[in-house]
């Protein structure tokens, strides 16, 4: 990624619409309460979230997220995204996306995406229904770390189920950033990024961060407007080389990020930090 070039990096974009698979329309009650919880249209396709970003000189991480073993809906597949980001590669890189349940499976295709190019990881614990400190998952994480590739977590509530019988089977509990806290001390090498405000969580996710030096937070999934206070704080103070731009893309677009942002009482001196340099240390763009 050429990141001189770039205004920010958004370290949090979804692959929603493939460009050669037809939609699945299994499990179509999740995505159809996703839509109406996130007051979301018709998601755009991968190349024109590309397009999109590369318009506004906007470097992107993107990824999607397989949750076939716990909602049983095909995913977008990883190549797809991989090949968009070969094309792109000034301004765009790919994330994986396994399901720990995968097994030795699994396994296999995580050391083939980092062999083919893959830049990172990211687990979703309530769509995949796993606790990241589970050992099954630490197979994929010893191949991960020693591939020195950072890691997304999902964490906090999810939209994903919000108010569908029984939540649609998903458990928030996995979610729990304090889970993290093992895999950051047992993968202590292994650049970890907690996604999202983690409401009901955000204390333990800051404690974790500031404990764990190879553990960051992305600022992705809410409009800062409804950040909580002690998250604008952290990325004021102690946290403020940890902290990292992300929309959660389509959810939230960059404009509407950016325009949040500004009145949401972050100091001025941490804004590149937040937007592009903090992410150029955790993506490792400064060893390459
Ligand atoms: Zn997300």
């Amino acid at each position: 990624m050429k990141h001189q070039d770039l205004l920010a990096i958004d370290v949090h974009t979804h692959a929603e619409i493939s460009c050669r698979q037809p939609e699945d329309d299994y499990a179509n009650d999740i995505e159809e309460q996703k839509k109406k919880y996130f007051k979301s249209g018709a998601p755009p396709t991968i190349l024109e979230t590309v397009e999109f970003y590369r318009a506004q000189k906007i470097g992107l991480v993107m990824f999607t997220v397989d949750t076939e073993f716990e909602i049983g809906r095909r995913r977008i597949p990883n190549d797809e995204v991989l090949e968009a980001a070969k094309a792109n590669s000034d301004m765009m890189m790919a994330f994986g996306s396994v399901d720990p349940h995968k097994g030795k499976m699994g396994l296999r295709e995580v050391k083939k995406l980092i062999a083919d190019g893959i830049s990172g990881f990211k687990f979703h614990p309530t769509c995949q229904g796993f606790f990241p400190n589970d050992r099954m998952a630490y197979p994929m994480y010893e191949a991960m770390a020693e591939a020195k590739m950072p890691v997304i977590f999902h964490s906090g509530h999810s939209g994903m189920g919000s108010g569908l019988r029984g939540g649609g089977g998903l458990r928030l509990k996995y979610s729990n950033p304090m889970h993290l806290d093992d895999v950051a001390a047992d993968f202590p090498d292994m650049t970890i990024i907690i996604a999202h405000p983690s409401w009901p969580w955000q204390d333990e996710a800051l404690s974790v961060c500031l404990h764990k030096p190879n553990v960051y937070i992305d600022l992705s999934g809410w409009s800062p407007k409804y950040f909580p206070p002690q998250l604008i704080h952290y990325a004021n103070t102690q946290l403020k080389h940890k902290m990292l731009f992300g929309t959660d893309y389509p959810l939230i677009t960059p404009e509407r990020w950016m325009k949040d942002y500004d009145a949401a009482g972050f100091r001025p001196e941490v804004k590149d930090l937040i937007l592009k340099q903090n992410a150029i240390k955790a993506l490792g763009l400064d060893r390459k």
